[in-house]
């Protein structure tokens, strides 16, 4: 008898799933569904399809070393994994199935067809919520809905992790090696990305990365994260975005180390961003809607968008005029990341000084971010164009120049992506357009952020004017 484990975005050895199947005593084997129409679908990134293989690659090497035999096989799509993993468990005898839970809509939808197939060979399918540390069904206002709003879940998730701790998982030990059959399916679809070396050395890809990138956060990084965090030049945050959305690192593990590391104020905030990523996923399990590309505000369906593709072209090429948001898009289109200030500045600015819809954004950064990741994304953007669950009030409107002035008061992260600003002082690098002889290459600000908040306050207020009459 065999058991499979099903690995998804869980791509490690420290996994819950994995020791269940060892400690059976029976053989097991692992399984990867390569589904590249499903990452064209979604405009996944060349970076994060290329992190996603690499990690694979270490994983399958891993598994050969502890007596499990990874295969990779190209189902295409998700709408094929059903009729893919019922030949795979009758052609090896296979009588369970473990697999982590996935929350967004398609992948509920494939995990019930898989279920139904399963059940009807006699095939009992282990589900694990390890993509998260508090699964989405688990916490309950007082009222019994769903939280919909940060704070009280946050408070009601430290609640319940500090009652019942995760603890890490630990790899399985070696035993008799076998072959790894899966690599030649990876090689493959490696062969045909292209990744430049800016993306290669910054995400160096599988979970000894992960764990070395994690260890070395704790001791350098955490203790002075809370005020480090929103400086996009002093690199203070952990960069474990791509491991945790990928699976080379258990989100139980970065909370628990994290904990040990430090206990009392100083990782709290870092635990508090792991608590973002667990909101977003509840939110996205919760309300299907948001998988269909609607947003949690009803007001956004009545909002009308700007189409003016020059500005859409100078936003993504990171020629707005605006040094500090041309930066953060020339650091994603370069490094396959951005700082998460940056990311609200970014989005602020499309949604919001452009007026462009927020779904276009929102699939531009899906196609270049390497830790692209469906809900946290999805979150970002809604709550930067005041449509989702946690929105800003639609009248806040980031000033870019002040953002700048701010969060980069040096210069130093925008002279390391717009270098044609490098030479200018710390005062004139936020406002070039001041001293234009200075920065001849550089262009003038594409739209004024005078008026921006009272335009966008109109627009809001047109679109819930017409939401109420469509109720009337
Ligand atoms: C418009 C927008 C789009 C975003 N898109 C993504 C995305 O595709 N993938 C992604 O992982 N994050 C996304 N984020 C959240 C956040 O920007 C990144 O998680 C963070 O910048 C990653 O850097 P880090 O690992 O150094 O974070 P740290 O500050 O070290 O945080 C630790 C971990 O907590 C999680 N986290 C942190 N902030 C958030 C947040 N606001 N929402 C959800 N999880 C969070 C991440 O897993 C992160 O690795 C987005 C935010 C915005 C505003």
């Amino acid at each position: 008898m065999t058991r499979l484990v099903w690995y998804r975005n869980d791509l490690r050895l420290r996994h819950a799933g994995l020791r269940d199947a060892l400690d059976s005593g029976e053989r097991v084997r692992a399984l990867y569904l390569l589904c590249p129409g499903q990452w064209d679908r979604h405009g996944v990134a060349p970076a994060r399809r290329w992190y996603v293989l690499e990690s694979l690659r270490e994983l399958g090497q891993g598994l050969a070393r502890r007596g499990v035999p990874l295969d990779v096989i190209d189902a295409g799509a998700f709408e094929h994994c059903p009729e893919v993993l019922e030949d795979y468990v009758q052609r090896h005898g296979i009588h369970s199935v473990h697999c982590s839970r996935e929350y967004p809509l398609n992948e509920k939808r494939r995990d019930q067809a898989v279920a139904e197939r399963m059940s009807a060979l006699g095939v009992t399918l282990h589900g694990r919520d390890e993509t998260v540390l508090v699964p989405p069904q688990a916490l309950r206002t007082g009222q019994g809905t769903p939280y919909t709003v940060f704070t009280p879940y946050s408070r009601a998730w430290h609640r319940l992790l500090d009652q019942a701790p995760p603890l890490p998982e630990q790899p399985p030990r070696t035993r008799m090696p076998v072959t790894f059959p899966g690599e030649a399916v990876i090689d493959s679809a490696l062969s045909q990305l292209r990744v430049p070396e800016s993306v290669r050395s910054a995400w160096p890809p599988g979970e000894a990365a992960a764990q070395r990138r994690l260890t070395d956060f704790l001791q350098k990084g955490l203790p002075a994260y809370a005020n480090r965090r929103d400086d996009p030049g002093k690199m203070g945050t952990s960069r474990l975005s791509a491991a945790l959305s990928a699976g080379t690192l258990a989100p139980a593990e970065a909370w628990w180390r994290a904990r040990q590391a430090a206990d009392g104020s100083a990782g709290a905030a870092w635990i508090n961003e792991l608590a973002w990523r667990d909101f977003y996923r509840q939110i996205m399990a919760l309300f299907p809607r948001l998988s269909r590309g609607e947003a949690f505000q009803s007001v956004d369906r009545m909002l009308t968008w700007e189409t003016d593709e020059g500005l859409w072209r100078a936003w993504c090429e990171g020629r707005t005029g605006y040094p500090l948001v041309d930066a953060g898009m020339r650091q994603l289109t370069h490094q396959g990341w951005m700082h998460n200030r940056l990311r609200m500045v970014t989005a602020m600015f499309l949604s919001k000084h452009l007026m462009i819809d927020w779904r276009r954004g929102e699939r531009f950064f899906m196609e270049h971010l390497v830790d692209g990741d469906f809900a946290a994304n999805n979150g970002g953007w809604q709550w930067s164009a005041s449509v989702g669950t946690d929105a800003v009030p639609y009248f806040r409107v980031f000033n870019p120049v002040r953002q700048s002035r701010r969060f980069d008061p040096s210069g130093h992260y925008i002279a390391r992506y717009v270098p044609e600003l490098a030479h200018l002082d710390a005062d004139s690098i936020h406002e070039p357009w001041k001293t234009p002889m200075l920065a001849p290459d550089y262009p003038a600000p594409v739209v004024a952020h005078q008026g921006v908040r009272d335009r966008v306050a109109e627009r809001f207020r047109r679109a819930r004017q017409q939401l109420e009459k469509s109720h009337a």
